[in-house]
């Protein structure tokens, strides 16, 4: 069985060698993930600090703690919702 296509904005059925279908990826992470890690900061005893992260984690939906760090998604698209994408792809309009 062929997989299926749709447009994921307005459900329009695409085939899977369609001229007209698009994929737009998206990643979204956060930016502070690269962490300059100082000798302060190695000097420090991070046992109480780790303990209460934990403890935050653990009260905390695993999608959640997804949500916050790394999240990729991926789309199919129409040419019209392509074309409408791109002209505002973080939807300001
Ligand atoms: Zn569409």
């Amino acid at each position: 069985m062929a997989i299926r296509y749709q447009c994921d904005r307005c459900g329009k059925r695409l085939e899977p060698d369609d001229p007209n279908r698009f994929v737009v990826k998206i990643e979204v992470f956060a930016a502070a993930d690269h962490i300059t890690i100082t000798q302060e900061d190695l000097k420090r005893d991070h046992r109480r600090e780790i303990a209460r992260l934990l403890e935050q984690l653990d009260k905390m939906d695993p999608d959640e703690i997804e949500d916050q760090t790394y999240r990729s998604l991926r789309f199919d698209l129409c040419r019209e919702c392509h074309r409408a994408y791109l002209r505002d792809p973080i939807g300001s309009e």
